[in-house]
C-alpha cells in the first residue's frame, strides 16, 4: 500500500536521493586539499626551502617570534684572525697549537683556525681530544696539554686569562696549564641579514631575538645592527632550551628557532617549528629541523612564511567554495530544480577548478 500510494512519486524521490547523493561527493575536497600542500611544498622547494611535511606549512603560517642562533645563521661562520695578543708564544706557533688541538671539531671557530693556520695537520701529533660545547677543546699536542676555548674553558681549568677589550671572538689558550695569551677572531654578518630581520617584520612577525654562546660585546654589536629587538649572550646548549622555552611560554603565536644545529640541535627540536641552514648545517641540525634552507640564506624564512600563507590561503579558497556551490545545489536538488546531469556537471566541475586554483601554490614563492 505504501508503495503503491505513492505510485509516480516514488521513482521521483529515488531520481532526488542520487542527485543528493552525486552532489554531496566531498571529492573536490578530498583531491585539492593534499594537491595545495603539494602544490605549496613543491613551490617552496624551488625557491630552496625544504618543508617536511604540510603541518609545518600550516606552522609556518601562524609564526610570531623568530628566534636566531648567530654564528653560521646570521653571520657567515668563517672567522678571521685578526690578532694575537698576551702570547709569549710566536704566533704562528700559537695558532699551530690552536689548529692542532681543533683538528676533531666541526665548530665553525675550529674550521677557521685551521685555515688560519695554513698548513697540512698531522693528526698523528694529537691526542685526547676533548670538545666541551659551548667551552671549547682540550688536546695532547706534541706531549703538551692544549686548551683553547673562551673564558668560560679558562675558568673551568682554573686558569687566569687576560679579559679582551677589541670586539671579537675570543680564544684563550692555555699550554701545559699555563696561560699563552688569546687569539681574537672576527665573524661578518651575512650581506641579507638584515633585510631578512626588516622582511620577517613586515611579515607579522612581533619578535625576533638572538640566542648565541659568544660574548656579550660581539652579540650586542651584531644584533644592533641588524635590527633584532632581544639578544642574550653567553649561553651554553642547555641555556638556549631555557631561552626558548622561556619564550615558548610567554609568546601567543607559534615560535620558530633558526640555527646551523652545532650545539643547538636541541633547541630546534624543542621549538614549534626549527629552521636549519643546509648547507653549512651539521647532519644533525638537518635531520632535526623541519625546515631546512639549502642556501643558508636567512631572507628565506620570510619567503617561506609568505609562502605558506598564499597556500594556506588556497586551500581556505577551495574550501569555502566547493561548499558553498555544493550547498546551493543540494537546496535546488531537494526541490527538484538541479537534475543528475547538473549534480554530476556541478561535482567535477568545482573539483576541476578546485584542482586547477590548487596548482596555483605552485608558484606562491613568486609574488
Ligand atoms: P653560537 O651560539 O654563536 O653558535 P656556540 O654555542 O657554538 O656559539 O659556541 C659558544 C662559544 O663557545 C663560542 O663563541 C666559543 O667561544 C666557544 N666554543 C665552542 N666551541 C669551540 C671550539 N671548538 N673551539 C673554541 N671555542 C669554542
Ligand atoms: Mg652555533
Amino acid at each position: 500500500r505504501l508503495v503503491g500510494g505513492m505510485d509516480g512519486q516514488w521513482e521521483q524521490w529515488i531520481y532526488r536521493a542520487l542527485t543528493f547523493l552525486v552532489t554531496s561527493c566531498p571529492c573536490a575536497l578530498v583531491v585539492s586539499i593534499p594537491l595545495s600542500f603539494f602544490a605549496g611544498i613543491g613551490g617552496a622547494s624551488h625557491e630552496g626551502i625544504l618543508i617536511k611535511g604540510s603541518n609545518y606549512l600550516e606552522t609556518l603560517s601562524q609564526v610570531k617570534t623568530v628566534v636566531f642562533d648567530k654564528t653560521g645563521t646570521l653571520t657567515k661562520g668563517v672567522f678571521e684572525v685578526t690578532a694575537v695578543h698576551h702570547s709569549d708564544m710566536d704566533e704562528q706557533k700559537l695558532l699551530e697549537y690552536a689548529a692542532l688541538a681543533e683538528c676533531a671539531s666541526s665548530h665553525p671557530i675550529s674550521k677557521s683556525l685551521q685555515k688560519a693556520y695554513g698548513k697540512a695537520i698531522d693528526r698523528s701529533r694529537v691526542t685526547d681530544i676533548q670538545e666541551s660545547s659551548g667551552h671549547g677543546v682540550t688536546a695532547v699536542v706534541d706531549g703538551h696539554t692544549v686548551a683553547a676555548g673562551n673564558s668560560k674553558l679558562m675558568v673551568q681549568l682554573g686558569i687566569p686569562y687576560h679579559d679582551c677589550h677589541s670586539v671579537g671572538t675570543i680564544i684563550h689558550m692555555a699550554v701545559d696549564g699555563q696561560y699563552a695569551g688569546h687569539i681574537v677572531i672576527s665573524d661578518v654578518v651575512k650581506p641579507n641579514a638584515k633585510a631578512a630581520i626588516a622582511a620577517l617584520h613586515k611579515a607579522g612577525v612581533e619578535k625576533t631575538v638572538m640566542l648565541t654562546g659568544d660574548r656579550a660585546k660581539v652579540a650586542d654589536h651584531v644584533a644592533q645592527r641588524l635590527g633584532v629587538d632581544e639578544v642574550h649572550s653567553e649561553l651554553l646548549p642547555a641555556d638556549k632550551v631555557a631561552q626558548v622555552e622561556q619564550l615558548l611560554s610567554r609568546s601567543g603565536g607559534k615560535l620558530a628557532f633558526v640555527g646551523d644545529g652545532i650545539n643547538d640541535a636541541p633547541v630546534l627540536t624543542r621549538a614549534d617549528i626549527g629552521i636549519a641552514m643546509g648547507a653549512l648545517g651539521s647532519d644533525a641540525a638537518i635531520e632535526a629541523a623541519d625546515v631546512v634552507l639549502m642556501d643558508d640564506d636567512p631572507a628565506k624564512i620570510a619567503l617561506a612564511m609568505r609562502i605558506s600563507r598564499r597556500t594556506l590561503r588556497i586551500v581556505y579558497e577551495n574550501i569555502v567554495f566547493a561548499l558553498a556551490v555544493k550547498a546551493v545545489c543540494l537546496v535546488l536538488g531537494a526541490i527538484g530544480i538541479a537534475n543528475m546531469w547538473l549534480a554530476i556537471g556541478a561535482d567535477v566541475g568545482v573539483m576541476v577548478l578546485a584542482v586547477l586554483n590548487a596548482t596555483r601554490a605552485l608558484s606562491a614563492g613568486k609574488e
